[in-house]
């Protein structure tokens, strides 16, 4: 697959990307899943609704005994996600923080964590409340600056975790110099990469050396805006064994009928995502020009800071969109408020047009002086493209700007 089908040269003046990965949509329809493996052979998966699972002789079961150590709706998910990312092991939890809290649950106390300076915000709390609650220290560092991440590694570091475009301001993480860094220093440091922005249909984190991915399936993958569910996934078996221990221990499991949406909604991500694509990239170019519009956040824009890294490790940029407006005569609240087709709301990755103001909305929670730093200021918007037709998501934009 080249960069015409996944949507990134559709006027020819599009910028080249990483070629996709030819196999991803059998996998995404096929994989994980074998009708005539299963009673009756449904070519769709039946939902395992059943907590728990009869035995043939005490500790003597067919593969489940309890839904929340397995069950077999959530099984095929995990399988199918795993094989998105060409990794051997998949594991889904009831949000995006909660998987998140489960790889944090694999440390100790007094270890030490590096984070991105720019992450979503529950994901910088979440880091913030463990180094109190668990004696867990991290610090935030600009990964996009080397030489400050080299710093940053301790004798104690055990977690870099990296979020690749950053939220809300887009900025380019290079994974494999990151991750080389990191291993060269010790082996014992796991390289975690937060890919909800992109989904493995765009990048994948662990083809340059991360060890793994987390994924808060509610946004793209998912895609229709109707479950809260996350994933971790690894190709590492010790990584996994623990996981699996932890995802039955701490019980943050999804619900077998959620898995069976999301499993439906990864039948067509690879429809989906070129799509979100284009209309995300037409809109970035319709912005650039705006008169109310100062600046314009997109990885494939040439004015992006890390255009060429982006290029480099990802084969394509998904709905996301952040810029700035020029201040004056109640904007950007006025724009939002203007919306007809977006919807002020916080999310994204759905095939719904979102827009918001992360400043106070989605990080609000981040400290005001590294809000200041990170250029999360009153006037930046944030807009999650969805699937509607591009030229009524342009005169949406244009009408609500020019109403400032
Ligand atoms: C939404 C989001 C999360 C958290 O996921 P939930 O499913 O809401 O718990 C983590 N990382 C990123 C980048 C997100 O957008």
């Amino acid at each position: 697959m080249n960069g015409t089908q996944n949507g990134t040269t559709e006027n020819g003046d599009g910028p080249t990307w990483l070629p996709a990965d030819s196999s991803f949509a059998t996998k995404a329809i096929h994989s994980g899943y074998k009708p005539k493996d299963h009673t009756f052979a449904p070519v769709v998966p039946a939902i395992s609704l059943s907590t728990t699972f009869e035995q043939d002789a005490p500790s003597q079961h067919r593969g489940f005994d309890y839904t929340r150590s397995g069950n077999p709706t959530r099984q095929i998910l995990e399988a199918t996600l795993a094989s998105l990312d060409n990794a051997k092991y998949g594991s889904v939890f009831s949000s995006g923080l909660a998987a998140t809290t489960n790889v944090i649950a694999m440390l100790n106390s007094g270890d030490h964590v590096i984070c991105m300076d720019d992450v979503y915000g529950g994901t910088g709390r979440l880091f913030r409340q463990m180094a109190k609650t668990a004696n867990i220290v991290t610090d935030f560092v600009d990964l996009t600056d080397v030489e400050k991440f080299k710093k940053a590694l301790n004798e104690k570091t055990r977690l870099v975790w990296i979020e690749t475009p950053t939220n809300p301001t887009l900025k380019v993480v290079d994974i494999a110099t990151i991750a080389s860094l990191t291993h060269a220093f010790s082996q014992n440091i796991m390289v975690a990469v937060d890919n909800t922005f992109l989904t493995s249909f765009f990048q994948r984190p662990l083809e340059f050396g991360a060890d793994i991915v987390v994924y808060s399936l509610t946004k793209f993958v998912n895609g229709h805006s109707d479950v809260l569910m996350g994933a971790v996934v690894t190709s590492r078996e010790d990584i996994h064994e623990r996981l699996a221990f932890l995802q039955k221990s701490i019980g943050a499991v999804p619900s077998p009928f959620d898995c069976y949406l999301v499993l439906r909604s990864l039948r067509t991500l690879h429809v989906r995502m070129p799509l979100h694509m284009k209309n995300a990239f037409s809109v970035a170019k319709f912005l650039s020009s705006h008169p109310r519009v100062s600046k314009v956040l997109h990885p494939g824009l040439p004015s992006h800071p890390q255009h060429q890294l982006a290029l480099k490790q990802s084969s394509g940029h998904s709905g996301l969109i952040g810029f700035y407006i020029k201040p004056g005569s109640g904007c950007p609240t006025k724009f939002l408020q203007n919306l007809k087709v977006f919807s002020l709301a916080e999310s994204l990755g759905g095939y719904e047009s979102l827009a918001e103001l992360p400043f106070s909305m989605t990080h609000a929670s981040v400290p005001a002086e590294l809000r200041a730093q990170l250029g999360i200021t009153e006037t930046l918007v944030r807009l999650s493209i969805g699937l509607e037709s591009m030229e009524d998501l342009v005169k949406d934009l244009d009408q609500a700007l020019n109403a400032c």
